[in-house]
């Protein structure tokens, strides 16, 4: 029986078995002997999820467009897989080839979230490939990890070999390139990483020694080897237009979380909303034209067939021809009978003209990420919105037939007082009366606003890297507070697990001492974290006592500017200057103008392709 009828038999007692096999449409298959490298590209979470994920439909069609390259594909199987895989010692396998992923010459995971880290321990431990790095030492396989959470991958250096820090497009195929290189020659493992060091954007933690002071806090970090930069600086694609995007996606045989094409639109963000990582680690903002993303939008919906195409960014509506794009892609869409979706929407660019457009597009529910409930919180976060703003978009949206408003708020911001809790109810009542204040003959049936809160988590190269968390008390008792003030059928709270907020902030500002901690959890039985029926934060907590670390030191502690941060040797362009003003503007609630109307000089340089960089500041 060869191991493609051995899985399938097996798939028959496991749930949603098209998870496991492979053979969708789009999926590319070589012939191995004729490939010179050959890349596993892991997601650390299931199928439905990483197959949602934009990033690894590119570099998966941009590795495997190269011909002696394959890309193949492997994700976290749920527990009764696993235990399948486990019963039957079958190692965890990619889904082209359905070979053991330690067959493979790399390995790369992508890191998305901090609370999938088990998960990459979990896979290697399934391919029977060594957890830790110390104990892989010939050339293959090679662990590689990229991502938005390498801005801060001190945690899993114990397990990751290499780092690749920024937009991949370019540095991904440099690696490969010099991995055969390497391979060809039958080279070392170390000969390969003190090569990758020099490669822009590589970092190899193994080429850095640590040292603490005795408070616990860093003391320094350096290169021990000469191939290895003092400073790792990201790598940005300077010109969107040309940048490589897939002209096809796997599509799945079963269903996922987001099923449809994706093209994406801009990469940065002009705002500056002091707590979003995503908009200072992606700076600067850069665009692709109409005409791109017009023909990427047919391409991706004829090679696929989907009947709807999603554009996504952190914000669409700042794309600076957006009512040409829209209209550019609605005569497309209406013709084709495809839907449009456009999920990255911000409240304060949402003009009644934009609101028109959308109409014609889509008539589900709005949404909008106020993030507080004050004028003055939203100042000290710079989320430059005002309530007259939330309020009119509002009663626009209602008149034109809207019933059905969602509202994004985050409890434990810096400076949070009860009068900010207090005001993310009121708000969602005025948004109550101005749709009873619509006329009823304009105004759709029913309402429904749905108040959603997060906890606040502070995060390296954000203004507020420096703060520290709301403990859970104090965050349990804000959550108590909102419920009380919540007085309306009509508005629906959820709120998100404490606990799950406090490790998401350990692993997002932690030092390598964390990925001891990381490997005692796993070892515990943690695994698939980020939902909520599997997250053990009992076996967490044990983990850190065990490993003689505290949980508040890492989550719930101011820093001062001047210490040292684990993610100091690696440069995202945005200047530690930039970030500590911002965090005293923000202390003063004073706001910071976007890009847009005016360069605020973060230490981007014009070279990078921003739009609106290099300007007078
Ligand atoms: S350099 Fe100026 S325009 Fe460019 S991202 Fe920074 S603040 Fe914005």
């Amino acid at each position: 029986m060869n191991n493609k009828e051995k899985i399938e038999q097996l798939l028959l007692n496991v749930q949603k078995p098209a998870r496991y096999i492979g053979g969708e449409h789009g999926s590319v298959i070589k012939d191995k002997s004729k490939v010179d490298v050959r890349f596993a590209f892991c997601f650390p979470d299931v199928y439905d999820i990483g197959m949602s994920h934009l990033g690894m439909k590119i570099l998966y069609a941009l590795k495997n467009n190269r011909e002696n390259f394959w890309c193949e594909r492997c994700f976290m199987p749920e527990k009764d897989y696993k235990q399948v895989l486990i019963d039957n010692d079958i190692p965890l396998y990619c889904l082209e080839s359905l070979d053991p992923l330690y067959e493979f010459d790399m390995i790369g995971f992508t890191l998305q979230y901090e609370l999938s880290y088990t998960n990459i321990l979990s896979m290697l431990d399934l391919a029977h490939i060594p957890v830790l790095k110390s104990e892989r030492t010939g050339l293959s396989p090679i662990v590689v990890a990229g991502g938005p959470c390498v801005c801060n991958p001190e945690p899993l250096v114990d397990f990751i070999d290499i780092f690749i820090i920024g937009e991949g497009e370019e540095v991904n195929l440099e690696l490969m390139d010099l991995y055969n290189e390497v391979k060809k020659r039958s080279g070392t493992k170390q000969e390969f990483l003190r090569l990758a060091a020099k490669i822009e954007g590589i970092y190899v933690p193994e080429f850095y020694d640590v040292e603490y002071n005795a408070d616990g806090t860093l003391a320094n970090m350096t290169p021990n080897v000469p191939e290895a930069p003092e400073k790792i600086k990201k790598r940005v694609i300077a010109d969107l237009d040309n940048v490589y995007f897939p002209e096809y996606f796997v599509v799945p045989y079963t269903s996922i979380v987001h099923d449809r094409s994706v093209v994406e639109v801009l990469r940065g963000c002009i705002r500056g909303c002091r707590f979003c990582q995503a908009g200072f680690i992606y700076r600067p903002f850069r665009e692709k034209s109409v005409d791109k993303i017009k023909n990427e939008t047919k391409c991706l919906c004829e090679q696929t067939g989907y009947d709807e195409v999603s554009l996504s960014s952190l914000s669409t509506s700042d794309h600076t021809k957006i009512a040409e794009l829209l209209k550019t892609l609605a005569d497309y869409t209406d013709d084709e009978n495809v839907s449009l979706s456009l999920p990255s929407l911000r409240i304060d660019n949402f003009s009644e003209e934009l609101l028109e457009r959308l109409k014609t597009i889509r008539k589900s529910g709005l949404t909008f990420a106020c993030e507080a409930g004050t004028q003055r919180l939203r100042d000290v976060i710079n989320k430059n919105i005002t309530e007259e703003e939330i309020l009119s978009t509002c009663k626009t949206a209602f008149a034109g037939g809207y019933t059905t408003v969602k509202l994004y708020f985050m409890l434990g911001l810096p400076t949070e007082t009860d009068e900010d809790i207090e005001g993310i109810a009121q708000l969602a009542h005025k948004i109550l009366d101005a749709y009873f204040e619509t006329p009823r003959e304009l105004r759709g049936g029913s309402i429904q606003i749905s108040v959603s809160t997060a906890t606040f988590v502070p995060k390296p190269f954000t203004p507020f890297e420096f703060e520290p968390q709301a403990t859970a008390e104090e965050i349990d008792r804000k959550q108590k507070l909102l419920v009380r003030r919540l007085q309306s059928k009509k508005i629906k709270l959820s709120t998100h697990q404490d606990d799950t907020s406090i490790l998401e902030a350990c692993l997002a500002k932690g030092d390598r001492r964390m990925s001891k901690v990381v490997y005692k959890a796993w070892q515990k039985g943690c695994e698939l974290d980020s939902w909520s029926e599997h997250f053990k934060f009992d076996k967490w907590c044990e983990a850190f006592n065990e490993c003689g670390l505290d949980m508040a030191f890492y989550a719930n502690r101011k820093r001062e500017y001047d210490e040292l941060m684990p993610w100091d040797h690696l440069d995202y362009l945005v200047s530690k200057r930039f970030l500590i003003n911002e965090n005293k503007k923000a202390h003063d609630a004073v706001t910071t103008r976007n890009c847009k109307e005016g360069c605020s000089g973060c230490g981007i340089d014009k070279c990078y392709g921003g739009v609106y960089c290099g300007g007078k500041h």
